[in-house]
């Protein structure tokens, strides 16, 4: 059996490691896909890149195609870069009231749309006091369009007073916003078709009379190319510090979120889905990489077959257990997996009643290092002293250290941590805990 269970190891690593001609093929089909998703050539080939680093030497899951693997390893990567630091999606900056937020975009990218979506978001989500002012002078209907959707939400809109500047109505609506007790207010800024200084001018005026908390840029997420164009002038002339990405309920594949972010690295905040008020969603950086990869289902075939593996050598480690046996092989699997997980996790949490045996291992400090120096002394051993450490005398132990480049005090550490483990299985056979029932997870 433990040879049973080492071959899944030898067989891992020796289709193991991608290789450069894996990894150049599947980009390319990868590169096809971010470009059919509207993501703009400059980030697309810097994204290929920083993966083509990474992937290359990376292990393939038994039962997938190095090329499968590929797509895995990209989609992983697409979230992480599309999900930015914690705690930035679906939260606004809005302490020390009234905080203002500036609202900035091209005309017709949603912003009004979206102001009023995020108004009812703050007053119905957060509980805040909101107060909303449109700032597009030059055209009445658009600040009608912002009275018209204050009503409907229930949301205070200051009122339009002809004649004023856009600095002059934002200076009206933090007065009224402090002397109202409000929370938060909210500036609908008058947008252009396309980027000009004018425009650029006057909101920068707006940003320096009332120091907004937050400037949210509002891009159309069915636009790709223009997008990035759009987003660095804004951040350049105005200064963001998150986007609303609209249109994401059209059938885009949003390659605009991955410009966005690359571009300005700046967080994506919302995702608006529709023309109602409530369709404003939080970002949700696994949905849009699926959709921008449009290969979810060789990512969730990936995702399976490596769940199924772990629970494969779960389930023949467990029968093991049962039986009272846990030897150097068992270990070293132990350690491999602990590796590949990042430390934590690994085989032990998929068994019940293993938290305390995993909190043994992470208390002796196992990071990579110290795994893979663990593995490396079991290499060195023989079939036999694996299957048997019992047989482990101080001239075997100073072969082995000799063969790893280590101490035999390394040597005797990574044998009484055996032993202890050892013991423990045993205790936990004995009591008879480990049933069949419950090893699954989920
Ligand atoms: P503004 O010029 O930037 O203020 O854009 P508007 O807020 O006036 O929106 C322009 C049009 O886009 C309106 O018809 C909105 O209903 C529509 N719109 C805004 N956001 C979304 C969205 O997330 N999905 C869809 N389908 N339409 C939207
Ligand atoms: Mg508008």
């Amino acid at each position: 059996l433990s040879e049973r269970l080492s071959g899944v190891f030898d067989k891992l690593t020796r289709q193991g490691a991608l290789t450069e001609a894996d990894v150049s093929a599947a980009l390319r089909e990868v590169r096809v896909a971010l470009l059919e998703a509207d993501v703009s050539l400059p980030v697309a080939r810097d994204f290929i890149r920083q993966v083509q680093a990474k992937a290359a030497g990376q292990a393939v899951t038994r039962s997938v195609t190095p090329g499968q693997q590929v797509v895995k390893i990209v989609h992983d990567e697409l979230v992480a870069m599309l999900a930015g630091d914690e705690g930035e999606i679906g939260a606004l900056r809005i302490d020390s009231p009234p905080a203002p937020v500036l609202m900035v975009g091209l005309q017709g990218s949603g912003k009004t749309t979206t102001t009023a979506k995020l108004a009812r978001r703050l007053k119905e989500k957060d509980c805040k006091k909101v107060l909303m002012a449109s700032l597009d002078t030059r055209r009445p209907a658009a600040m009608e369009q912002l009275a018209v959707l204050g009503a409907q939400i229930g949301v205070d809109v200051l009122p339009i007073v002809p004649g004023e500047t856009p600095v002059q109505i934002a200076r009206r609506a933090r007065q009224q916003a402090m002397l109202g007790g409000y929370d938060v207010y909210l500036l609908d800024t008058a947008g252009r078709l396309s980027i000009d200084d004018e425009l650029m001018a006057e909101v920068a005026a707006v940003r320096d009379e009332v120091k907004p908390r937050e400037t949210l840029l509002v891009v159309d997420g069915l636009t790709g190319q223009d997008a990035v164009h759009t987003a660095e002038n804004f951040d350049r002339r105005i200064g963001v510090t998150g986007v609303v990405l609209t249109r994401m309920d059209g059938d885009g594949r949003g390659g605009a979120a991955l410009s966005m972010r690359a571009v300005t690295g700046k967080p994506i905040k919302f995702v608006g889905l529709g023309e109602k008020m409530d369709a404003l969603e939080e970002f949700h950086p696994e949905r849009v990489a699926g959709r921008i990869l449009g290969m979810g289902d060789i990512v969730s075939l990936v995702e399976k077959a490596q769940e199924t593996i772990e629970q494969e050598e779960a389930e023949r480690m467990m029968k093991r257990f049962r039986q009272g046996r846990f030897d150097m092989n068992d270990l070293k699997t132990q350690l491999e997996q602990m590796l590949r997980m990042g430390g934590v996790g690994g085989l032990m949490s998929m068994l019940p009643g293993m938290g305390k045996m995993q909190k043994q291992l992470d208390a002796a400090g196992l990071d990579d290092k110290v795994l893979r120096r663990q593995i490396a002394i079991i290499q060195s051993m023989t079939k036999a002293e694996r299957r048997n450490p019992q047989i482990m005398q101080a001239s075997r132990k100073k072969r082995v250290a000799r063969g790893c480049g280590l101490e035999v005090s390394d040597v005797n550490k990574l044998l009484k941590m055996h032993r202890q483990m050892a013991d423990m299985m045993k205790k936990m056979g004995k009591m008879g805990k480990m049933g069949k029932k419950g090893l699954l997870r989920g």
